[in-house]
């Protein structure tokens, strides 16, 4: 049985935050904030995961009320869901990200990011697609206040029970 799931997640960014995304640290002057390190790209695929197993989203799973998750390491957050995924008998087949942000330009930091991500969601690197889109300099993050991320995954499964015979 296969089954997609799909994430979406914004942040702010913050003047003089180190800027998390993709599981690195980017230089940048501004960081996005958040509860957690505010990884929205970790954050889009944790959902889209969430999603394929049917099981919510990530403020049900790791709520930002909880100090425990205070400055949480969002990497470590996405590997936790992929243990969950694979106590699932549950496989991540393949995963695609769309970061949306004006600046900085992060196309060049896609290697490492997967470096950081392919081993946490257990994938080979072509296993992970990653994109990067400005927004032509609309809306909060065309100015550089923000940053958005897209992600869908393919995740393979236990064959479900076969359903009621037909009439
Ligand atoms: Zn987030």
């Amino acid at each position: 049985m296969m089954r997609t799931g799909l994430g979406y997640d914004l942040h702010r960014l913050q003047a003089g935050r180190p800027l998390m995304l993709g599981g690195i640290r980017i230089p940048h002057p501004a960081g996005l904030l958040g509860h957690s390190d505010g990884d929205a790209l970790v954050h889009a695929l944790i959902d889209a995961i969430l999603g394929a197993m049917g099981e919510g989203d990530i403020g049900r799973l790791f709520p930002d009320t909880d100090p425990r998750w205070r400055g949480a390491r969002s990497l470590d957050l996405l590997g936790d869901v992929c243990r969950r995924l694979k106590a699932k008998k549950m496989r991540l087949v393949h995963a695609d990200a769309v970061v949306i942000a004006e600046k900085p330009k992060l196309g060049p930091h896609f290697e490492a990011m997967k470096d950081a991500l392919c081993p946490a969601l257990g994938l080979e690197r072509d296993g992970l697609g990653l994109k990067a889109k400005t927004n032509e300099g609309l809306g909060l993050i065309g100015r550089g206040r923000a940053i958005a991320c897209w992600a869908v995954v393919l995740v393979e499964g236990r064959a479900r029970p076969t359903s009621r015979p037909r009439p």
